[in-house]
């Protein structure tokens, strides 16, 4: 039976795995898809203190190297449910294992929202991606757009721009949401052409059934308007995932309640990160939730 059992390798699940094995703890990490969870896709972080400027991939890397030489044990695969068998004893079933411990930290973050345009289904990973950082290459110098206001959106734009021919960014509303800094490298660069008011109404597909395009409606004129595309990367927003866990947590829109402590309304069991009701969701307050959550995990197992 494992000491600590932590879903998700995300920021906020590495840090806490980095905490609880400093603490002489056995530690699992169980991980469905990529090492480092949305931070890996992040071409640029620059809010990190003490660290001006590093790519998500080598930032989330590091904290791996960081917990592996500590002997993090990690599992790839996808927690299904959680179960409380008794005081200091859950059951972790998966889809390939089953497994136990004494106690568990849900860091599971959140996943990328989709676009329920027409083809959606068709062309997702055809075409449609969720992250500049991991598909932005295939494009190179081709016609690609951004769909989103927010400062993901901008920071794909302006990774997207460094290699594609042109870049449009599309728009919702009338006006960014983003960061100050970034809404103005966005503005000054020539290759990236913003449209506002406008909202997606198809996925337009090739014979191959590959994205070709896309067709909006400007909401105010309510005139049809094409873009012609390769790729299209969506960054609206995320969603949490974790009604699986509702027998043991209680959810607010679909987000974990916690208290301060980052403990569920279960003892021994955690919640962590971008997967919790919170007001600021990002590498800072993830990393924060790791080392709190590890603590009290740990004085829990040494308490049992
Ligand atoms: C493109 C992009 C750029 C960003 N840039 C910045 C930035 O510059 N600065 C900043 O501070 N923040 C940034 N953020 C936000 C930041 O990445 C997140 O707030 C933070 O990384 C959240 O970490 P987390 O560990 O809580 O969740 P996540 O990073 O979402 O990690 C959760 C992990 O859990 C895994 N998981 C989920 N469910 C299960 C399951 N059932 N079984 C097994 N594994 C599971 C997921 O696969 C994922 O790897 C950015 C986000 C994105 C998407």
């Amino acid at each position: 039976m494992y000491d600590i059992l932590i879903i998700g390798a995300g920021a906020a699940g590495m840090t806490a795995a980095l905490n609880a094995l400093r603490n002489n703890k056995t530690v699992l990490v169980i991980e469905k898809e990529t090492i480092g969870g949305q931070i890996a896709s992040s071409p640029k972080v620059e809010n990190l203190p003490s660290i001006k400027e590093i790519s998500g991939v080598d930032f989330s890397s590091q904290l791996y190297d960081q917990i592996e030489a500590l002997g993090c044990e990690f599992d790839f695969d996808e927690v299904k449910s959680i179960e409380k068998i008794d005081e200091g004893h859950f059951k972790i079933i998966s889809e390939y294992n089953e497994y136990e411990a004494k106690s568990v930290i849900i860091a599971s973050g959140v996943k990328h929202r989709h676009l329920n345009a027409i083809n959606h289904d068709l062309l997702d990973g055809r075409g449609i991606s969720y992250c500049a950082v991991c598909d932005g290459a295939f494009y190179k110098d081709e016609i690609v757009s951004v769909i989103g206001d927010a400062n993901t959106a901008l920071q794909y734009a302006l990774l997207l721009a460094n290699t594609s021919l042109k870049v449009y960014l599309c728009c919702l509303f009338d006006k960014l949401f983003a960061d100050k800094i970034l809404i103005n490298r966005v503005i000054k660069n020539p290759r990236i052409e913003i449209t506002y008011n406008i909202s997606l109404l198809e996925y337009l597909k090739d014979d191959n059934n590959k994205l070709k395009g896309l067709r909006f409606e400007d909401t105010k004129t309510k005139k049809e308007i094409i873009f012609d595309c390769k790729g299209c990367f969506v960054a609206i927003g995320q969603i949490p995932d974790n009604e699986k866990f509702s027998n043991l947590v209680d959810l607010e829109k679909g987000f974990i309640k916690t208290n301060e402590l980052c403990e569920t309304k279960t003892k021994g069991l955690y919640a962590i990160g971008d997967c919790r009701v919170k007001t600021l969701r990002q590498v800072s307050t993830a990393v924060a939730d790791g080392a709190i959550a590890a603590f009290y995990a740990i004085n829990y197992v040494d308490s049992l």
